[in-house]
């Protein structure tokens, strides 16, 4: 559930039912296959960190068991837009990276992860 969005909206309504489709969640969904190609964490990959959801973003292992988990994130807000959700791009992501990706998409902007050494983002 995104933060900020009324539950009782229709609009609310409709963006999770998507979420409980077959077409998404099912042995042939979306989510599922996109989870048998891409078992890692994305963004921590790019870190050098193998996360198959058992740990941290900062690799130490994730003590919260309610946290132990993979996110099939939309890169590109689908707000309900089914195109978008069936069809645009995801990217897998731990509990801690997702955190903050909503949180920038919360700020109506999506900022690209920046490496410290560099100043830049990373390179993929
Ligand atoms: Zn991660």
């Amino acid at each position: 559930m995104r933060p900020g969005l009324d539950d009782r909206s229709p609009e609310a309504v409709a963006y999770r039912r998507l979420y409980g489709l077959a077409g998404w969640r099912g042995p042939n969904g979306r989510r599922t296959l996109h989870l048998k190609e891409h078992p890692l964490c994305a963004r921590c990959l790019k870190r050098g960190i193998i996360n198959d959801g058992s740990k941290r973003r900062d690799g130490s292992w994730q003590q919260n068991a309610k946290r132990r988990y993979l996110v099939v994130h939309h890169v590109e807000p689908h707000r309900g837009d089914e195109r978008l959700f069936f069809e645009g791009p995801l990217e897998t992501l731990c509990p801690d990276d997702h955190d903050i990706v909503a949180q920038q998409e919360e700020h109506g902007r999506v900022v690209e992860e920046v490496d410290p050494l560099t100043g830049f983002p990373y390179g993929e």
